[in-house]
């Protein structure tokens, strides 16, 4: 018998994803964004499905020796880099190309006798404010790797949009005219031979501007769209992941009666009442308000009262034949994963990435 939770995950859904990606970078390379355990959808199980990409990208250096392990040859990008020498002799031992973000990381470089060891990704901050070199920065950092024996050349270029979801935003443009020119401009030995990324999911959607050698796709391969605005779905990409789950009680309600913990559903109108087996400590999201739909043998119900750790709550009056044991779906088909985030005031990113250990995966591929 199934497990009372599991997920289901579309494995060729991922091949028709990457089409995707072509589809709209037809030039470009592709590295495929599988950091935080593939998005929540498996580290090795998505490596596996898409291994004809140029390289991936994962976060951080345990999880590139994760898929060194499992005999993975790609090129790896470590986005996070490394933060002392000993995590870039790791680099180094497993051939995964760190981002080079920090002047720490080019003090370690500059320590190392070795040859060509090391191929890298230097990143430049544009205006996200978080990991890369100021434009006053990059030319000298630039100089200063280049000179470094250990780093394998051509120095690979990399920038990160902020705001690329929004498409009105001007602030993506800035971002990618600043990268161009300031690569030409500050640093006219930087030729065409390195090559440069700018594109996440939204920039390779909305932005042809941002499509250059490389593009690095995370959340569309899984189906899932960037934008507030629209499904995967209806950007013509198909969902992996769905979540299910069963009916384990249903019982009638009296007007007045509580619900759930602090009691904070009151029952207005005497109904059927479903007790549904997930929770936040599935990767329900614990903040997902009351009327979030959930489909009860394919149809819409809504969620009602507070999300407990092992089940949820929902009205079942549009389902009265409704009974213990009965089909579940928290998203997926008919329930894009899109819609239950905006009900959740979060991202789908959150509630892919979130799906806890004991959720059972289940494997669907083409019979
Ligand atoms: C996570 C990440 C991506 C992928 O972003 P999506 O929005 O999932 O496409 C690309 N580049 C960098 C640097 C990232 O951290």
């Amino acid at each position: 018998m199934r497990p009372a939770v599991y997920a289901v995950l579309n494995l060729d859904a991922v091949q028709h994803n990457l089409q995707r990606v072509r589809y709209y970078a037809p030039e470009a390379k592709i590295m495929a964004v599988i950091k935080a355990n593939g998005y929540g959808h498996g580290l090795l199980r998505i490596a596996d499905a898409l291994q004809t990409v140029d390289a991936f990208a994962v976060a951080r250096v345990d999880e590139g020796i994760r898929l060194r392990k499992a005999g993975i040859k790609n090129r790896i990008a470590v986005l996070e880099g490394f933060t002392c020498a000993e995590e870039l002799d790791e680099l180094l031992h497993y051939q995964l190309d760190p981002v080079v973000h920090s002047f720490t990381q080019v003090d370690i470089f500059e320590s190392r006798t070795e040859q060509d060891l090391c191929a890298i990704w230097l990143k430049f901050d544009t205006g996200m404010n978080r990991l890369g070199f100021k434009v006053n920065e990059f030319n000298a950092v630039y100089q200063r790797l280049n000179r470094c024996s250990i780093i394998r050349p051509p120095i690979s270029l990399m920038t990160h949009l902020a705001n690329a979801d929004d498409k009105q935003d001007p602030a993506t443009l800035k971002q990618i005219s600043l990268f161009n020119e300031t690569l030409s401009a500050l640093a006219p030995e930087v030729q065409p031979k390195n090559e440069r990324s700018i594109a996440n999911s939204a920039g390779i959607l909305a932005w042809k501007e941002a499509l250059t050698d490389w593009v690095r796709p995370g959340v569309m391969l899984y189906g899932i769209s960037p934008f507030s605005d629209s499904t995967g779905e209806q950007l013509g990409l198909k969902p992996i992941m769905s979540l299910h789950s069963r009916l384990i009680a249903v019982k009638p309600i009296a007007k007045g009666d509580k619900v759930g913990y602090a009691g904070s559903w009151i029952c207005e109108k005497s109904t059927t009442l479903g007790v549904v087996a997930i929770g936040y400590g599935d990767g329900y999201p614990r903040y997902a308000k009351g009327g979030t739909p959930v489909l009860v043998n394919g149809q819409r119900v809504p969620l009602i009262g507070r999300v407990s750790m092992d089940m949820i709550t929902v009205d079942l009056e549009a389902q009265p034949h409704a009974k213990p044991g009965d089909p579940v779906t928290l998203w997926g088909d008919g329930l894009p994963v899109e819609e239950i985030a905006v009900c959740a005031d979060t991202i789908p990113y959150t509630l892919v990435c979130g799906v806890t250990q004991r959720v059972q995966i289940v494997e669907k591929t083409a019979l």
